[in-house]
């Protein structure tokens, strides 16, 4: 069923699977090859896949007249002989649509090709809009990003805050009303499109994974703005924990003695680290470098037993690099490499995100390819 959510599933197919939707597998195995080393001819595609020269022949006729592949012709330079032709993802073919609902005041959303970039953009103030008014607000920033797209569009995905189940029903997400809103369902009703919702750190950490150079060993993305969450990727698969909210992270006490806490606790990571209680401390602060560094330090406390455990090798830091970067990254890395065993912390990865503000974006179209084609 294309219909249900891909993220129980291992992101990267990676071997034959004996069952009726084999085909669509060996398709996703194609796919996934193209997507992630770029053009190959027919020969090293079934080299590198394992199937055969023959399925692999058909296949690519198929995407080929599905508009999915294209034939690029032959290598530039080649050996002697019949030179083979390569193909490739037909990035321009089709466009998916994302929305990105996580910033408080507005929700953005693009139209991207098939390669994760960006064609055309639109956003709409929420303007304090709640439960049914913010749910007819996101149905009709769709309609206008369906409008804008120039090529068959493959689906829409959305990344919300709040905790969202598999089918993409938005379980919990205070600051929009929702409360068990079946947003994957409405929308696809709505729009007449194969509709993905995930929470926006898991959509980020999916973004990150596929179109951010990351480098394939467990992932987190700690998403810094007004709240505090975080995705991981491991083995290759997102991670969604007992009741489909792992990576909240923001609401665990870090200091019982520090401030209280929107949700009711006092010292949650949120109220140290979320970007309005840090600007304020900096802003009451003589010393910026000081401050970014203290709350590093305490940010790189919190992860280590997170980071030790999974045996993580990269953590990203999503949100404003001025304040990211510099003193508060170097200061997370430092003490999470004193506080693990080497072998955990030699070749950890604390960096900032390339993708920057996109990174939603480009996660939920991630969700989409994941969902339509089997590919991430
Ligand atoms: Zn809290």
């Amino acid at each position: 069923m294309t219909q249900l959510s891909p993220l129980g599933r291992p992101l990267r197919p990676s071997g034959k699977l004996l069952q009726e939707d084999t085909r669509r597998h060996h398709r996703a195995l194609l796919l996934q090859r193209l997507f992630r080393d770029g053009p190959a001819s027919r020969a090293d595609l079934a080299r590198t896949t394992g199937l055969t020269r023959v399925t692999v022949s058909e296949l690519v006729g198929t995407m080929v007249a599905d508009g999915l592949v294209e034939e690029l012709g032959a290598p530039a330079e080649s050996r002697v002989g019949k030179p083979p032709t390569l193909v490739g993802v037909a990035a321009e073919s089709t466009h998916i649509v994302s929305l990105d609902l996580s910033a408080d005041d507005r929700l953005t959303g693009a139209v991207l090709n098939l390669a994760g970039h960006v064609v055309a953009r639109c956003e709409r103030p929420l303007a304090g809009r709640k439960g049914a008014a913010a749910t007819a607000l996101v149905h009709e920033l769709a309609d206008e990003l369906v409008a804008m797209t120039s090529r068959p569009v493959l689906g829409i995905g959305v990344g919300s805050p709040g905790v969202v189940d598999a089918l993409g029903t938005v379980l919990d997400a205070p600051n929009l009303g929702w409360h068990g809103t079946a947003l994957a369902e409405g929308l696809r009703e709505h729009t007449a499109l194969p509709v993905f919702v995930a929470n926006d750190a898991n959509t980020a950490a999916l973004g990150e994974h596929t179109f951010g150079h990351a480098q394939g060993g467990g992932l987190m993305v700690l998403r810094v703005g007004n709240g505090v969450g975080a995705g991981l990727i491991l083995e290759g698969t997102l991670l969604h924990g007992h009741r489909a909210a792992a990576g909240e992270i923001g609401h665990v006490v870090v200091d019982p003695r520090g401030e209280p806490c929107a949700c009711g606790r006092t010292g949650c990571l949120e109220t140290l680290l979320a970007v309005p209680h840090l600007r304020r401390r900096l802003a009451a602060s003589t010393s910026r470098t000081r401050v970014l560094a203290d709350t590093g330090r305490r940010l790189g406390a919190a992860l280590a037993p997170v980071v030790g455990t999974l045996n993580l090798h990269e953590l990203v830091l999503s949100g404003p690099v001025e304040l990211l970067d510099g003193p508060l990254r170097d200061a997370v890395e430092s003490t999470i490499r004193r506080r693990t065993m080497p072998v955990i912390g030699d070749e950890l990865v604390v960096r900032t995100s390339t993708l920057g503000d996109d990174v939603v974006l480009a996660g939920a179209a991630v969700l989409v390819l994941a969902g339509e084609l089997g590919v991430s």
